[in-house]
């Protein structure tokens, strides 16, 4: 791996105690124009390459990454503090997207068609869309990777990468990993740094097609209106605020485990994480006190101590936000049942940490019932009928993911295809299969990543007639 031009680099801080991690490159346009004109040099090849040799390279990946995934997940709970338990369950999600996908990159079938005069054949190929850009967040550092790169590298196309800032080195183990399995030089190519100059130097190049992003609606509007200019590809995996509806006939052992684990996993910081847990005003009472129960359970700490639950969020303005909503909640009139303040961590004095909490009462009029806010504060709503719910569920701009506890099976089909959300739970909350489409509607985004649909947004439809 090359250094950046400038030979400048930045620290990249644990977020559970303030120190500096380790440094990565600060990579600017020059760095990227590098890493695009390697992509477009690469991409004729890699795109001619059997799909079972390249699925042969990926399942290497794959292999290198389960070898690895100890490493890889330490890395990932220095970087962002993730409990190291959940960071080797993500190590292995990101391995199995690389592995489903070299499988499914095999099946990319074209179509023939009867055409209207004898002597005229129709048929329909597809190809890669060619070189990609690629940007990811860092609350999920290398299952976000590999959702992009994994079906990319798939269907034929080469790729830039930008990770975040704060996560760059699960993303330069696993490049280095891809050598090690045999990537060709150019097919893969990561520029850590200057998110502005890298992102403006990938869309304005008429080289790169596509852009695959993850991250806030905000960044993801502005990618969004800079590709129109070269009318370029893109998917927008962005934003969320899940509703969860908890109605009076749902198993409740069996919602309460499971909005503990949606809603406290990764401190809260998911796309996915519900946001809003409408709860019928006939169970209130009950919900509360068996959800309550299993929250005083939850252990706060440094994710690389054993039997953590929740780590630290992943820094100031991320700790700053939880306080903001549930002050702003309580002042409101919301009810505080649990937790509600900064955690002081032994050892950990200058680390980011907030108590899982519980917030009843709340109401459509506070922050927290609007904004994302990407901690660990769980929102209780009330309602009183179904058709109260979805409405007031489907009530935002935001379409990502939506949950339903229910044992009537009508109303779970009622309701599932009546919220206005790309992925819904029925008594279930873990959306992230390699074989579903994850993604959303709306400010949410556009384009899936995971099942056929994740190869299919990295394949173009070409349409060939002849004349015999
Ligand atoms: P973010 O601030 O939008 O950043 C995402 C990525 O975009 C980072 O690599 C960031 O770089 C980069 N970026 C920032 N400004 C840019 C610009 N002007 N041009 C090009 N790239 C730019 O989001 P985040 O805080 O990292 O992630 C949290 C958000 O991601 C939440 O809204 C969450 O819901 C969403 N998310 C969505 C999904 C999904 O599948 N729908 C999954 C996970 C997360 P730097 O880090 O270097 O600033």
């Amino acid at each position: 791996m090359e250094g950046p031009i400038s030979n400048e680099c930045f620290d990249v801080i644990n977020p559970a105690n303030g120190e500096v991690v380790s440094k990565a490159a600060a990579g600017h346009e020059g760095d990227t124009q590098e890493a695009i004109e390697a992509s477009y040099a690469a991409f004729q090849d890699w795109a001619a390459t059997p799909a079972t040799k390249r699925a042969e390279i990926l399942i290497r990946i794959y292999q290198l990454m389960l070898e690895r995934q100890k490493e890889l997940a330490q890395t990932i709970s220095l970087e962002m503090g993730k409990p190291l338990k959940q960071a080797m369950g993500e190590v292995k999600n990101a391995a199995d997207y690389v592995l489903w996908n070299a499988e499914e990159g095999k099946r990319i079938y074209g179509k023939t068609m009867q055409a209207s005069e004898e002597n005229k054949r129709l048929k329909v190929i597809q190809q890669p869309v060619g070189p990609v850009g690629a940007i990811t967040p860092w609350n999920f550092p290398l299952a976000m990777v590999t959702r992009k790169l994994s079906p990319a590298l798939a269907a034929g196309c080469t790729v830039v990468l930008k990770p975040a800032e704060q996560t760059p080195g699960s993303a330069v183990q696993f490049f280095k990993l891809a050598e090690e399995a045999g990537i060709p030089k150019g097919v893969l190519n990561l520029v850590t740094g200057n998110p502005a100059k890298i992102g403006d130097a990938l869309l304005s190049d008429k080289r790169i097609r596509k852009i695959a992003f993850t991250g806030s609606t905000a960044v993801g509007k502005h990618l969004l209106k800079n590709a129109a200019e070269q009318v370029k590809r893109v998917s927008m995996e962005l934003g969320g605020h899940a509703p969860l509806i908890v109605f009076e006939d749902a198993d409740l052992e069996q919602a309460v485990t499971n909005i503990l684990r949606a809603k406290f996993f990764n401190s809260g910081q998911t796309c996915i994480s519900p946001n809003r847990i409408y709860v019928q005003e006939s169970v209130k009472e009950e919900f509360l006190t068996l959800f309550k129960e299993k929250v005083e359970g939850l252990k706060v700490g440094n994710g690389l101590e054993d039997d953590v639950d929740l780590g630290p969020v992943v820094n100031k303005a991320g700790l700053e936000k939880a306080i903001e909503h549930v002050e702003d909640a309580v002042r409101n009139g919301a009810n505080l049942i649990y937790g509600g303040n900064e955690c002081k961590v032994t050892g950990c004095e200058n680390g980011y940490f907030y108590s899982p909490t519980i917030l009843s009462d709340v109401d459509e009029a506070m922050l927290i019932s609007h904004q994302e806010t990407f901690g660990p504060v769980a929102s209780i709503f009330t309602f009183d009928d179904e058709l109260e719910v979805v409405n007031k569920a489907n009530n935002t701009d935001y379409g990502l993911a939506a949950y339903i506890f229910t044992q009537n099976l009508s109303r779970s089909v009622r309701v599932s295809e009546g919220l206005e959300y790309g992925m819904v739970g029925i008594n279930d909350t873990v959306l992230a299969q390699v074989q579903g489409p994850f993604g959303g509607m709306k400010e949410s985004g556009m384009g899936r990543e995971g099942g056929p649909d994740g190869l299919a947004d990295f394949l173009e439809t070409k349409f060939i007639s002849t004349i015999i």
